[in-house]
């Protein structure tokens, strides 16, 4: 899985964001904002299959409560419980199941849930009220039954869950105050529902922070899959399949394809004189500046390996690219790191970059190889220069 729609997914010198929101700690069942979306979606598409079997269950349970309402209670007060179960309760969870069977209504799977389990727990107080006011004691306990369900089975998010349930219980002791004729029976229904809130919130809250470790834990994978660990950049595999997919995409879209190959300049003297972990400060200094060029969603930076860099720029124009080398250049030798066994006095890189249209005959390690040989090149003419090669010459690439 590339994170491509955003290069910052790691800032390029520090831990990446899944580190980071793990070491933050996220006891408020929050992350911050772009994580906390895609969290969001990674738990709606993992839970798809739960919402929808608990829907079923929601409807097998209400419909079996239909049933016995029917064949138990007096008519005119199973009119009345039947009559919100069938008429308000379930097409709620009717609409849950839509939207979790709808691709383009899934992003409001949440919303719906959230919807449902409110008109559940009203509606069942409504229910418990409706017989009450006939004088029919209906047994409450099906609605600590809700409660539990709406913590722990309806994916609902905890606190959406417990906006529900506490509304629920507001709900239900100002109906037992003013329906329940017997103090004693009021007091227990209502510890209960207290004591059903309690347990089902600790066991939620419980099941949010596991998905949430889960979602943390596979990014934090990923990364340690797909990133160099010293830069952040990308690793060497990651860019040779980006490269891959781009060159097939790039010739089905009759676009063309540019990779920059970036090596350091002279940085085995940079190392000799200001040590090794300097020239490791150094290199993740220049690959914060690399991380910047790779804007696009299909553009990506990587580590090639030692002081070596990469980028690929996808549907790239052959204009552009003079500019664009040259700021990368320009960018890194702003920084202004001190290097005096440079000619140039401070740290800079030698760019080689190679433009194609991919062809039949071709491959993608044919583009790569071209930025190597115009990398190259750039080394020959002195260093601290971009090097072009435009639709290269074959001579270019076997070079
Ligand atoms: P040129 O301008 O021709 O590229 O000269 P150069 O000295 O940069 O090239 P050379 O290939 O001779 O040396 C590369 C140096 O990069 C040697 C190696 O110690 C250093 N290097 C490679 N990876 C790392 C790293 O991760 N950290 C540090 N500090 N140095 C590294
Ligand atoms: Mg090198
Ligand atoms: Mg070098």
């Amino acid at each position: 899985m590339l994170h491509l729609d955003n290069p910052d997914v790691l800032s390029a010198t520090g831990p990446s964001r899944y580190r980071r929101a793990f070491e933050r700690g996220y006891r408020g069942l929050r992350f911050e904002r772009p994580l906390e979306r895609d969290f969001r979606r990674f738990n709606d598409s993992m839970n798809l299959m739960r919402v929808r079997w608990a829907t079923y269950l929601a409807f097998a349970l209400f419909g079996a409560f239909v049933v016995i309402d029917l064949a138990t209670l007096p008519a005119d007060v199973a009119r009345w419980t039947a009559g919100i179960r069938l008429g308000l309760i379930m097409p709620a969870f009717a609409i849950v199941l839509l939207t979790s069977h709808s691709f383009v209504w899934r992003r409001y799977l949440q919303r719906s849930i959230f919807v449902a389990s409110l008109i559940t727990g009203l509606g069942t107080v409504a229910v418990v009220g409706a017989a009450l006011l006939r004088g029919y004691a209906l047994p409450y306990e099906g609605l600590l039954l809700v409660v539990l369900f709406i913590y722990l089975i309806a994916c609902l998010s905890w606190w959406r869950a417990l906006i529900v349930n506490i509304t629920t219980l507001i709900a239900f002791v100002a109906m037992e105050f003013a329906l329940q004729p017997d103090p004693q029976a009021r007091l227990y229904q209502i510890i209960f529902m207290c004591t059903a809130n309690a347990v089902g919130a600790y066991g939620g809250y419980f099941i949010e922070y596991g998905s949430r470790t889960a979602f943390l834990m596979q990014g934090m994978l990923n990364d340690l899959a797909e990133r160099d660990s010293m830069t952040g950049l990308y690793n060497r595999r990651v860019l040779n399949s980006h490269l891959d997919r781009t060159w097939r995409q790039a010739s089905r879209e009759g676009a063309e394809l540019a990779v920059a190959m970036i090596d350091v300049d002279q940085f085995k003297r940079y190392n000799d004189r200001y040590g090794h972990a300097q020239g490791d400060t150094a290199l993740r200094a220049v690959a914060g500046v690399i991380a910047q060029q790779a804007r696009r969603p299909m553009d990506l930076a990587a580590r090639y390996g030692g002081e070596e860099f990469a980028l690929i720029w996808y549907r790239m124009q052959a204009e552009d690219l003079p500019a664009l080398g040259e700021q990368l250049r320009e960018a890194v030798e702003a920084l202004a790191v001190e290097h005096a066994g440079s000619s140039h006095r401070v740290l800079t890189v030698s760019v080689g970059i190679a433009l194609m249209a991919p062809a039949a005959f071709q491959s993608s390690a044919d583009l790569l190889r071209a930025a190597d040989n115009a990398l190259y090149q750039a080394k020959q003419d002195g260093r601290n220069r971009v090097k072009l090669l435009v639709h290269p010459k074959l001579s270019d690439i076997v070079a």
